[in-house]
């Protein structure tokens, strides 16, 4: 046996969440020797960290789970149209014992680097306990939104209170009765903690910089009839997942905002905001996400529903978005987030009239005031798509380092390799198509072990993405960009965290096209043997 056959492993894989425990259980089936790496001390990733108050999903149930196994399906009963955390961690968790994951998988197991070594065509892996491993391949399966980011602000060690980021929530019940409480940051996490903090804390203090667009979410339970119509669904939900733009379950409306009167237009949006989940946001016209008119037109649309449900006409103005519209940013799915702010336990500061200066031994101060807090929550989002990879020192062909290699953005060809980096494989990397992600995830899983099929059965042991194929995917990930509203816009689609050195401007930094044309591309490069890769 040459030295280029003799790694450790097959592949080692990095992470435990959803991606990681399927990636591994389709690896297994093949017969490779595969470790998975988790930093955690279960599995479940994202569902594993963001147990904070009130997080769940906003995709549906039933579209949001595996679909690879029948067993699976059958057995499992989702007990909300948009289940809570807990719910799917335990789901997770039931994954791992059933089909018995957790015997290659190794937690409290932080990856700190992954060097690709030539001569042996492997990667040695060094966990933070110094401990090395090799493997023919390093898959990745670290998420898009892992890297959680706390705020830049001076001070924020000297608080003598409690205080937490939401995407490392204890795992001990907390309580807030009684509890003077700050949420810094309104995106979809913020929203859902607020939700839940406002129903008991004394005091509840949310420190908004930019508002978002929210919609209600109109989640209900699932009995065990509705249930056992979803089950008999199955093979329809997961088939219309597949033929979606995002790979939800809300199918995209045909006419454009200006094809109707204005009375069918109020009706659709009014049928929309009634409806459950993210149909007022994937399934409203079909120009809303490219078109300023028609976008001012759901917009406003949105603002006379804040202003309807917000009674102070100070604090609604304050809640409605002035620097973007509706859509342009991920839309937090709420239940009751405008209401609470009728509450009286709690407070809207508005950063943009009052900024943090510094976060005190009790609490936090604005330009206008000092405020008294017990706990300060961290709501302030993620180092998205590329700060999971950051923070661990990758470096490929030459000793090359992802992190230079992608200082002026992610370079990937189908969101799955890049060119440098041999037999490194992303699930969920920048580029791919996100959406409803567990489809993703199911996709891309698929693809890699297709691929690794491929390569053992023909004895190929390195495979890179080339730079014209790189070039060709990056150019298509800007064509499938051009004219979203998206694009001038500050979120985490375009790349920017003001929490982040060197995230400070907006680029287009996601796969932006349909999910359709995504696979439809990989499945070309699979047909075609990979030839558009270098294989050897
Ligand atoms: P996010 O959307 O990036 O929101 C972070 C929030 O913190 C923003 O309101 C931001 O304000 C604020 N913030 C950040 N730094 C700040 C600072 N220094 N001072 C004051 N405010 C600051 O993060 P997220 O809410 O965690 O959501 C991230 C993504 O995770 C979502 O878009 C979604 O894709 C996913 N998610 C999904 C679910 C679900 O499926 N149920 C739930 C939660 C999250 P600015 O807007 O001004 O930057």
């Amino acid at each position: 046996m040459s030295s280029a056959q003799s790694p450790e492993f097959d592949a080692i894989i990095v992470g435990a969440g959803m991606s990681g425990l399927f990636q591994l259980y389709r690896l297994r089936e093949l017969g490779l020797k595969v470790r998975v790496f988790e930093s955690g001390t279960g599995v479940g990733g994202t569902w594993y960290w963001n147990r904070y108050p009130g997080a769940r999903f906003d995709s549906e149930s039933y579209s949001y789970g595996y679909s690879f196994s029948q067993e699976l399906l059958e057995e499992w009963d989702w007990t909300e149209h948009f289940a809570p955390q807990p719910e799917t961690l335990r789901y997770l968790n039931h994954v791992a014992d059933k089909f018995d994951l957790r015997r290659d998988i190794q937690f409290r197991s932080k990856v700190t680097s992954a060097h690709w070594r030539e001569e042996t065509r492997s990667w040695e892996v060094t966990l933070e306990d110094g401990s090395r491993s090799t493997a023919r391949f390093l898959i990745t399966a670290v998420g898009p939104l892992s890297a959680f980011t706390m705020p830049r602000i001076e001070g924020i060690d000297s608080f003598a209170g409690q205080s937490c980021h939401t995407a490392r929530w204890p795992h001990e019940p907390v309580s807030f009765e009684g509890k003077r409480v700050a949420v810094i940051g309104t995106g979809a996490t913020g929203v859902q903690t607020i939700q839940e903090v406002a129903k008991t804390a004394k005091t509840l203090t949310v420190f908004q910089r930019t508002p978002n667009w929210c919609a209600p979410l109109h989640n209900r339970k699932i009995d065990a009839a509705e249930m056992a119509r979803i089950r008999s669904d199955y093979p329809d939900i997961f088939r219309r997942c597949q033929e979606t733009f995002a790979c939800f379950l809300h199918t995209a409306e045909p006419r454009g905002t200006f094809e109707v009167t204005p009375a069918e237009r109020e009706a659709f949006f009014e049928k929309l905001y009634g409806e459950p989940g993210f149909g007022i946001w994937v399934g409203n016209f079909n120009d809303i996400l490219t078109s300023k008119d028609a976008n001012a037109l759901i917009s406003d649309f949105v603002a006379r529903k804040i202003r309807s449900r917000v009674r102070d006409p100070r604090v609604a103005e304050k809640l409605i978005p002035k620097n973007h519209g509706f859509g342009t940013r991920r839309v937090p799915l709420e239940t009751r987030y405008y209401e609470v702010y009728n509450q009286p336990n709690v407070e809207l500061v508005d950063l943009t009239e009052t900024p943090i200066e510094r976060v005190t031994p009790t609490g936090i101060r604005t330009s206008a005031r000092d405020y008294d807090f017990d706990m300060i929550i961290y709501a302030t989002g993620f180092d998205a798509l590329t700060g999971a990879f950051d923070r661990v020192d990758i470096r490929g062909v030459g000793g090359e380092r992802l992190k230079d290699k992608w200082a002026e953005g992610a370079e990937t060809f189908v969101g799955m390799s890049v060119e440098g980096f041999p037999n490194m494989l992303m699930l969920l990397g920048p580029h791919t198509a996100l959406g409803n992600i567990p489809r993703s995830i199911e996709y891309n899983v698929e693809w890699v072990t297709d691929l690794l099929r491929f390569m053992r059965d023909r004895g190929l042991t390195r495979i890179d993405a080339r730079p014209e194929g790189v070039k060709a995917w990056m150019k298509t990930v800007q064509e499938v960009s051009a004219g979203l509203l998206s694009n001038d816009v500050n979120s985490w689609f375009t790349g920017v965290n003001t929490n982040v050195e060197g995230k400070q401007t907006r680029r287009i930094s996601r796969y932006s096209g349909s999910a359709p044309a995504y696979r439809a591309r990989c499945d070309e490069v699979a047909a075609a043997g990979y030839r558009e890769m270098e294989l050897g």
